[in-house]
């Protein structure tokens, strides 16, 4: 399975990829934590993508081509991936297509504005290994640490209620057209948002048709 998550910032793309992720037995592919973890450790993509990334903009096509042509080099990806947040513009999908990446389906998590906005102000986000948690609706079994890795979880510095609507201005603007670029494809599938995490999966393993 090649498969691409799309939605909004926040929508439970990183979320549902981990999940997704073990279920198949594939690697996520996510630039958000590729980004994240090369400004932690100021590498030169780092350095290059932080100013864009702590003020919810997107970093530039050449850098995240880049990054992902790279990964998906790898020999874990050789029996499909998931690539959360990327692509996320016109042209990275026109250059993944290129490049003859392969996918099978985009599939998008929809989830409107308002809802994001609320849920953001919640998110708690691993430094260490980049899982996601919602002080309400996934809180960690320990307040404050990683269920995963035992590191501690920050607020990330682009979940401020200001990033977050200019990160979701991007998002309609750069990568909503995604969605047609891949329904002309016949590629596009849809999930509306459900009222827990569960519920969400249970929905995109029936859209996508894996074994329940
Ligand atoms: P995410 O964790 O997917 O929300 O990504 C966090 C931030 O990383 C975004 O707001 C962008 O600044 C940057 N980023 C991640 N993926 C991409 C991409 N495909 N294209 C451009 N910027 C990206």
């Amino acid at each position: 399975m090649r498969l691409i998550l799309l939605g909004a910032p926040g929508a439970g793309k990183g979320t549902q990829a981990g999940i997704l992720s073990s279920r198949l037995g594939i690697p996520v592919i996510s630039t958000g934590n590729i980004l994240r973890a090369a400004i932690k450790q100021g590498t030169h993509v780092g350095l290059k993508a932080r100013e864009y990334v702590e003020n919810g903009k997107l970093v530039p096509d050449d850098v995240i081509i880049g990054i992902v042509e790279e990964r998906l080099a790898e020999s874990d990806c050789a029996g499909g991936y998931i690539l959360d947040g990327m692509p996320r513009t016109i042209p990275q999908a026109e250059h993944l297509e290129k490049d003859g990446v392969g996918v099978d389906c985009a599939l998008c998590i929809d989830v409107d504005d308002e809802t994001i906005i609320a849920r953001m102000s919640g998110r708690r986000t691993c430094l260490g290994c980049g899982a996601s948690y919602h002080v309400v609706s996934a809180p960690p079994r320990t307040e404050g640490i990683c269920d995963n890795c035992g590191s501690e979880l920050t607020i990330r510095k682009d979940d401020s209620p200001e990033t977050v609507r200019n990160r979701l201005e991007v998002y309609h603007r750069e990568t909503e057209p995604l969605l047609n670029f891949y329904a002309e494809r016949g590629k596009l599938k849809t999930v509306k948002n459900q009222p827990s995490i569960e519920a969400t999966t249970a929905e995109i393993v029936r859209v996508l048709g894996i074994e329940p």
